[in-house]
């Protein structure tokens, strides 16, 4: 294992990444701690601070959708620290990074536990939202999503309903509560991602959620190399082939300069 925030670790991410054909990320919270959206874990998180919240979210909306429906509502006069740093936050240059890196035919798919948008506002094509997009709501019934401002909200007759056919499904946000199951499309997405990955990074997530950190142990398990971008320990470290700690705008921009620069000599090479 490669330690620390050195030249040479990210030398020799860079070496792994400028051989592969079809890399892998697995992106969390920590991606956008530069973005000023606070993690849950890690020194500073919100968790860390405050302490952890329900985990039952999903079974209290089930339980009466309407009563959730009036509380979102009511939320929304008063956003939250996490409410407010998510509607003020600008992709930062580890975002722009990553989707260079998929530009120049590196990274071929992002799995990302950010609700936040910004790796499809920095340009990330192929992107699977496990936990969901904060701009989407989405039906419980059919699954059917659209842009949230489409979805007319009337506080007089909540939950709102399916807009596709005959569905009437109830409709909630995107985003992934605590305790939701991930929708199957999302999930198949990963796997299948997964397992054409030649090379894993892993930025700015304390992997601890499932599924989403089994990604990375299973490519691990075929023999594919791993790189963790983090400037803290976390359960994978010990399996990545290089570990590059620090925040993950400073060092992604640094590693994608030097894939660029190893892609452009093996041209001039050949
Ligand atoms: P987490 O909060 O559990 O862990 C954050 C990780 O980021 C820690 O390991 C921390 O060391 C690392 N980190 C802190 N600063 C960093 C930086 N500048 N660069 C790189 N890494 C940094 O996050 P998680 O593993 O993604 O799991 C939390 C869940 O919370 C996810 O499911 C996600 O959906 C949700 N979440 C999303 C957002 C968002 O959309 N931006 C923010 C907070 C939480």
């Amino acid at each position: 294992m490669t330690g620390s925030l050195d030249p040479d670790a990210i030398a020799a991410a860079a070496d792994l990444l400028a051989r592969a054909q079809h890399a892998v990320a697995l992106a969390g919270a920590g991606m956008s701690k530069e973005s000023g959206i606070p993690t849950f874990r890690g020194e500073g998180g919100l968790w860390t601070r405050l302490g952890e919240p329900p985990l039952n979210q999903y079974e209290t909306f089930a339980r009466d959708p309407r009563r959730w429906w009036e509380r979102r509502l009511e939320e929304a006069q008063q956003p939250s620290e996490f409410g407010g740093a998510l509607e003020a936050a600008q992709p930062n240059p580890g975002h722009v990074a990553l989707a260079a890196l998929e530009a120049i035919g590196v990274l071929g798919h992002l799995i990302t536990q950010n609700i936040d948008d910004l790796h499809r506002r920095a340009g990330q094509r192929s992107l699977t939202e496990i936990h969901g997009n904060r701009h989407w709501m989405r039906c419980t019934v059919c699954g059917a999503r659209w842009p949230r401002e489409q979805v007319h909200i009337d506080a007089a007759d909540l939950p709102p309903r399916c807009l596709e056919g005959n569905c009437d499904g109830i409709v909630k946000s995107d985003t992934v509560m605590f305790g939701e199951p991930i929708p199957f499309g999302a999930l198949v997405a990963c796997e299948r991602e997964t397992d054409r990955a030649d090379c894993f990074l892993t930025i700015g997530t304390s992997a601890v959620v499932y599924p989403a950190a089994q990604y990375p142990v299973d490519a691990w398990r075929r023999g594919v190399p791993l790189i963790e971008i983090n400037p803290e320990e976390t359960p994978l470290s010990e399996l990545a082939t290089v570990v590059v700690r620090g925040p993950s705008g400073a060092a992604l921009p640094r590693i994608v300069e030097a894939v660029r620069a190893r892609r452009s000599s093996a041209e001039v090479a050949r």
